[in-house]
């Protein structure tokens, strides 16, 4: 289960073919509160990737982890320093032409291991979805775990809608890459319970407007490195899951 961007392309040809995946982690270089770096996305992305790798690798199929796409549309957190947001077209034709390349090789699944959920970066993953599965001609898993029934598996806070920089992320950075987390300012930060997926719903269109003046929601002094491992085995088993339901209704389309 080598990364795919550490093989020859000779490797890369056996890795591909019938019963091959390739995933690709997808975060975002975003503001995550006063405690977590930019990259927090992309870290809890490739941490998905890796525990839904193991998995899928366990079900017998080949498995290629991509390098991750960390540039991506973040509007929600324009208003910070260092938040890089792209056009959600951009993400769509670039997805789009991942998932061709791939197919041109013959992998048979694209899985998407997305960790970001600003809802303009959604729309994006979901419009490209839909034009590989027009004509990209690979199946393609995107679970998305801000609607059902993924949501469902992941923690109150998260269903709360109070998911950015909170208990639940701030966990994840905690068992992944603990040496980025300002210790010491997180355990001091004050809750902020504002639903922030209820303010997307209510037309809010920044994480100011949506109650979060510090670029975070929840209760990220409440995390621990314990929730962060527990919550990736639940990722990476929604990413199994998603690949598997794919290629079943596959199966059953062919049939
Ligand atoms: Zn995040």
């Amino acid at each position: 289960m080598q990364p795919l961007a550490a093989m020859t392309w000779e490797e890369a040809r056996e890795a591909s073919g019938p019963g091959s995946a390739a995933i690709l982690p997808v975060g975002a270089i975003e503001a995550h509160g006063p405690h977590l770096p930019l990259e927090t996305d992309i870290i809890i992305a490739q941490a998905m990737a890796r525990a839904g790798a193991v998995r899928l690798a366990a079900r017998g199929l080949r498995v290629g982890v991509l390098p991750p796409l960390t540039y991506t549309a973040a509007a929600f957190g324009q208003g910070f320093a260092g938040t890089l947001s792209l056009r959600p077209e951009t993400v769509t034709a670039t997805v789009v032409d991942i998932a061709r390349s791939l197919a041109r090789h013959g992998f048979e699944v694209l899985a998407i291991a997305n960790a970001h959920l600003d809802p303009g970066h959604l729309a994006s993953l979901d419009a490209a979805v839909s034009e590989i599965r027009r004509d990209a001609g690979l199946t393609v898993a995107f679970p998305n775990l801000a609607a059902k029934p993924w949501a469902l598996r992941l923690s109150e806070e998260f269903k709360s809608g109070a998911c950015h920089a909170g208990q639940f992320e701030t966990s994840i950075v905690l068992a992944e890459r603990p040496e980025l987390v300002r210790q010491t300012t997180m355990t001091a930060l004050p809750s902020n319970p504002a639903s922030l997926s209820r303010a997307i719903r209510d037309g809010k269109r920044s994480f100011e407007e949506a109650g979060g003046p510090m670029a975070y929601f929840g209760y990220p002094s409440q995390a621990t490195p314990e929730e962060g491992r527990k919550t990736i085995e639940v990722l990476g088993e929604i990413l199994d899951e998603a690949v598997y339901a794919e290629l079943g209704s596959k199966a059953e389309r062919s049939k």
